[in-house]
């Protein structure tokens, strides 16, 4: 990446990873276009969305992945990962198993992009409260282990939505700017 220059534009890949149905795509288009889908259809069609921010004065892009349901097969391909510099790891409040899972598409991510990975542990669906199977506790103590982020967000509600992609991309922003120096 060359040194940040007035106006210059960047533009990171990050991607949405998780057990099917955690919500992936509406946490997405929460983000990208305020919007909530609740019809639970399988994932169709969109690939990414552009999302533009700005940080520090520069222009921001972030082409956010969805997955397109490709999770339902317990992986995704090394393409849905190709140039991923950004990575939030979703897993429902509500259902211990896509929790469990966690660790599994951890490995996966390791597996394929570079350990700089900006991540992001996200335990979305907080507005069902009365359902939580995963305690807040437990959600922080493996992002710590982990070495990740952490945020408890609702797709349905907007909680915390713009500030976990924000996070995110603002640390891919840092790593860049650190490797320009
Ligand atoms: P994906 O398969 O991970 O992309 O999940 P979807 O975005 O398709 O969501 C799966 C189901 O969970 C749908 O019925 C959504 O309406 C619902 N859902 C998604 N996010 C939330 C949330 O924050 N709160 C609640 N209560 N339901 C949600």
């Amino acid at each position: 990446m060359e040194e940040g220059l007035e106006g210059e534009e960047y533009l990171f890949k990050v991607v949405l990873i998780g057990d099917s149905a955690v919500g992936k795509s509406n946490l997405l288009s929460r983000f990208a276009r305020n919007e909530f889908d609740p019809n639970n259809k399988a994932t169709i069609g969109v690939e990414f969305l552009t999302q533009e921010l700005e940080i520090d004065g520069k222009m921001i892009k972030a082409q956010i992945w969805d997955t397109a349901g490709q999770e339902r097969f317990r992986a995704v391909t090394s393409a849905y990962y190709r140039g991923a510099v950004g990575a939030l790891i979703v897993y429902d409040i509500s259902r211990k198993t896509t929790f469990e899972s966690v660790k599994r598409w951890l490995d996966e991510l390791t597996t394929h992009c570079e350990t700089t990975v900006a991540r992001m542990l996200v335990g979305n669906k907080c507005d069902l409260e009365d359902l939580r199977a995963v305690s807040l506790e437990e959600g922080k103590n493996l992002a710590e282990e982990q070495g990740l982020f952490f945020m408890e967000t609702s797709a349905l509600n907007s909680t915390n939505v713009q500030t976990a992609f924000e996070i995110v991309i603002r640390e891919i922003y840092n790593n860049v700017s650190r490797k320009v120096l």
